[in-house]
């Protein structure tokens, strides 16, 4: 099961989140994101959102195939690099 949150405190409302998960993302009318259905999410995709997120406000916790609790953060996806941008 996956559970994608978002730190709306911390969200600058870049929209990166959006454009790679549009699925999962989107920035509401007060130019926050916010997480809209997640049944149907590709991993792929949220983690890169995760990893695109410039201010780091995007955490992903899933169960493993043992129930247990894994974390994603942008900061174990992005290793050494920097968070990129959407490409065009
Ligand atoms: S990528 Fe990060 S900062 Fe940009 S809208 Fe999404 S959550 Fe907010």
């Amino acid at each position: 099961m996956l559970d994608v949150q978002i730190d709306r405190t911390s969200c600058m409302g870049s929209g990166n989140c959006a454009f790679w998960a549009p699925e999962v993302f989107e920035v509401a009318d007060d130019g926050v994101a916010v997480v809209l259905d997640i049944r149907n999410a590709s991993i792929e995709n949220v983690m890169r959102a995760v990893e695109g997120c410039p201010t780091q406000s995007i955490s992903v916790r899933s169960d493993d195939d043992e129930g247990h609790s894994v974390s994603h953060s942008a900061d174990a996806a992005a290793g050494d690099s920097s968070p990129q941008a959407p490409k065009s």
